[in-house]
């Protein structure tokens, strides 16, 4: 009977080690659990606490796993979570719901689209959501066939990119608006860069260089511009190139005031230069063609009007019968004789000529033989004429004068002898003198001496008529000094 309480006793330490194993093992499969639940935990901690959208399908499109920020998202939409809930319904919860922007007026077209995209994931969609914040989704299966769909809230770029866009647009207006202000302009105009690359112009300019505007879309420099433009005939003949451009590039340099230019067809151009501040140069060039043909036109008329009015000065001083100088020229030249002659000391004298008995002249051979009489009887005096000073005059009717600076009563007397004895030469016929058969005339004479001084000329005139009237009751046909 021994055995049988050893066997008992071995039996019961047996159970005994059992029971200590199999509470040891719960022991350890409690602190196990504990571990798992609190790994768990933090996961979900970790899970909920990212700024991503996180949420997973299983291979029959049912949601299984999500974060905070994935419920978050739709705002009323996270409280129908629940694992289970196949993505379609979500899609149409969301849809129903409103908060997706882009599917309005086309929800089933769009959940079509979406369930596409869903079961075959590609490249991210960028999806704006209720918010008005930007989110990149990006989807991509897991081994066991699970969706992992994550989405990043991509606001900031997006919104760089449209401003970048925006500033983009901004820029290609102006620049729009400056490329037709400038095909606007009346003008020639012209850019260069820093480089002295041409970077702009508008159609005139290309107009003014027709050699070589193809060239321009390229961007050449001024000088290789001038060169081709050279090569092509674009530059005057008689110009060399080098000249010419060393002297433009010095111009170009330092830009003064607007210049006149000539172009080959021989139209004028103002070119204003001006400097650029990034260092270039901005060029504009008028035609003024018609403005300098104007001018010249405008010159010669002006020429033309000075000729006219120098002639009708002449005419005005002229006498129309004769062509010698008339009274008022005569009056003009006493006065300023009087005067040269008063300042500088010298003898003036005048000579009053009259025809004799011209009115039986006129009576006997008539009017007309009368006037070509006269005009004779002035080319015979104006032959007795020595100096250009001295000047001849026709004072009215039939009476000459002749007015003679820096001459003496005795040099005077003498020339008024030579004025009677060239008319008797010239052997005028008068059919009714009584003097005669030829035209004859009666001279008066006065002098200005400075030793016996004048009052004024108008004596001087008064002088030489009283000689003439004494001459006449003399008997005429004679000189008689004052
Ligand atoms: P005297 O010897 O005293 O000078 O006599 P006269 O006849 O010459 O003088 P008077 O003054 O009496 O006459 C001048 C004449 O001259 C009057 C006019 O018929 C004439 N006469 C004046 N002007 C012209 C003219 O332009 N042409 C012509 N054909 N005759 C003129
Ligand atoms: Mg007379
Ligand atoms: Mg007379």
């Amino acid at each position: 009977m021994e055995w049988v309480w050893v066997l008992g006793v071995v039996a019961l330490a047996a159970l005994a080690a059992l029971a200590r194993a199999l509470r040891r093992t719960q022991r350890h499969l409690q602190a196990l659990q504990a571990q798992v639940q609190a790994d768990t935990e933090r996961q979900r901690e970790v899970f909920d606490g990212l700024d991503t959208g996180l949420v997973v399908y299983d291979p029959d499109d049912r949601l299984v796993l999500w974060n905070r920020d994935f419920a978050q998202l739709y705002g009323p939409l996270g409280a129908l979570l629940q694992v289970g809930l196949r993505f379609e319904d979500l899609l149409r919860h969301a849809v129903q719901q409103g908060v997706v922007p882009e599917a309005r007026g086309r929800e089933e077209a769009w959940i079509a689209e979406r369930l596409g995209a869903h079961r075959h994931p590609g490249e991210p969609l960028l999806r704006q959501m209720p918010s008005g914040r930007w989110r990149r989704i990006t989807e991509r299966f897991l081994a066991d066939g699970s969706l992992l769909s994550y989405s990043v809230d991509v606001t900031e770029l997006v919104t760089r990119g449209s401003e970048l866009e925006a500033a983009r647009q901004a820029a290609r207006l102006a620049g729009a608006r400056l490329e037709d202000a400038i095909e606007a302009l009346p003008a020639a105009f012209e850019l260069y860069d820093a480089q002295d690359r041409v970077v702009m112009s508008n159609a005139r300019m290309r107009e003014m260089y027709p050699r070589v505007s193809h060239l321009l879309p390229q961007q050449p420099t001024f000088e290789a511009l001038v060169r081709a433009n050279a090569a092509l005939g674009g530059l005057p003949v008689a110009l060399s190139v080098e000249e010419w451009l060393a002297d433009r590039l010095a111009q170009r340099r330092n830009p003064g005031a607007p210049r006149l230019v000539q172009a080959t067809d021989g139209r004028w151009f103002r070119v204003h230069e001006r400097r650029t501040r990034e260092g270039g140069l901005v060029g504009v060039r008028i035609d003024v063609s018609e403005l300098i043909a104007r001018e010249q036109s405008l010159r010669e008329l002006n020429t033309e009007l000075d000729a006219a009015n120098r002639r009708l000065a002449e005419l005005s001083e002229t006498d129309a019968l004769t062509g010698i100088a008339n009274r008022r020229q005569f009056d003009r030249r006493l006065d300023e004789e009087w005067a040269r002659c008063q300042r500088h000391g010298l003898p003036l004298s005048l000579l009053l000529i009259d025809v004799d008995h011209f009115k039986r002249y006129n009576d006997h051979h008539g009017h007309p033989a009368g006037d070509a009489c006269l005009r004779r009887i002035a080319t015979e005096l104006q032959g007795c004429v020595r100096r250009p000073d001295e000047l001849l005059a026709r004072y009215g009717g039939e009476e000459f004068l002749l007015l003679l600076p820096h001459t003496d009563t005795a040099d005077a007397l003498a020339l008024a002898q030579r004025c009677l004895a060239a008319v008797d030469a010239a052997d005028l016929p008068h059919g009714d003198s009584p003097l005669g058969s030829q035209v004859t005339l009666s001279i008066g004479v006065a002098s200005h001496q400075p030793a016996a001084p004048l009052p004024d000329a108008h004596a001087l005139l008064h002088q030489a008529d009283t000689a003439l009237y004494r001459a006449k009751h003399q008997g005429r046909h004679r000189v008689v000094q004052a």
